[in-house]
């Protein structure tokens, strides 16, 4: 088992959690031991999120990458405005991206039930994440091709989607196995239902938020 997966963690610190505008609100437990797996990701999905919500600013890196740091459910509590919590559903495949309606900033995205306890968590979401981070280092960039811009730097990581899935399966494996699938905040009632309903974007939208090519990563 690698190391950083160990399950023995405690947590030692919590991260403070907001919105632009603070009327969502909420805190992060995160362990010294744990190496919170942190990504980049420049897929066309992701890119069409930050961008159909305008928070390119404060989401996107110099290639439109978003940092994304990957959770049990556990971890995650929203103590203030959860009536303010929307999800998109963009492509009718699985994944539902919550956002706040009071200000259109991005949380981050999760799978489309309850049953899968994994939560994966825009670091622009935290309010905290400046250097010294919290959280691990990054362990790769996904879906580099997408990239708007060149990355700096001689060698960029990359990860395979197929490798960071494997890493999101485990987590929610382990989440089971220490009871901490639960609580969770986008489905209070466990199961399927969400705390909001998905909605969808109209064609006007998702031509806009996709560019001109408007596909999802699944080619729809
Ligand atoms: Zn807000
Ligand atoms: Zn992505």
């Amino acid at each position: 088992m690698p190391t950083e997966y160990s399950a023995q963690a405690q947590p030692v610190a919590d991260v403070n959690l907001s919105c632009s505008c603070g009327a969502v609100q909420g805190t992060l437990t995160v362990s010294r031991r744990a190496s919170v797996p942190r990504y980049v990701c420049y897929c066309t999905d992701c890119q069409a999120f930050v961008r159909h919500l305008r928070a390119n600013e404060l989401v996107f890196d110099q290639a439109s990458g978003s940092e994304v740091i990957h959770l049990e459910p556990a971890a995650l509590k929203i103590s203030k405005g959860l009536e303010h919590l929307r999800c998109l559903d963009l492509c009718g495949r699985g994944t539902l991206r919550w956002y706040t309606v009071c200000c259109s900033t991005p949380i981050g995205s999760t799978l489309s039930s309850g049953g899968f306890p994994f939560v994966s968590l825009l670091t622009s979401f935290c309010c905290e994440s400046s250097e010294p981070t919290p959280f691990g280092e990054v362990r790769g960039r996904v879906g580099i091709r997408n990239a708007t811009a060149l990355l700096p730097g001689e060698k960029v990581k990359t990860v395979t989607a197929f490798r960071m899935l494997f890493g999101v399966a485990w987590i929610m494996v382990r989440a089971r196995l220490f009871g901490r699938h639960k609580p969770f905040v986008f489905f209070p009632e466990g199961g399927s239902r969400p705390i909001a309903s998905p909605g969808r974007l109209t064609k006007h939208q998702r031509a806009t938020a996709y560019g001109l090519s408007g596909r999802c990563c699944n080619g729809t």
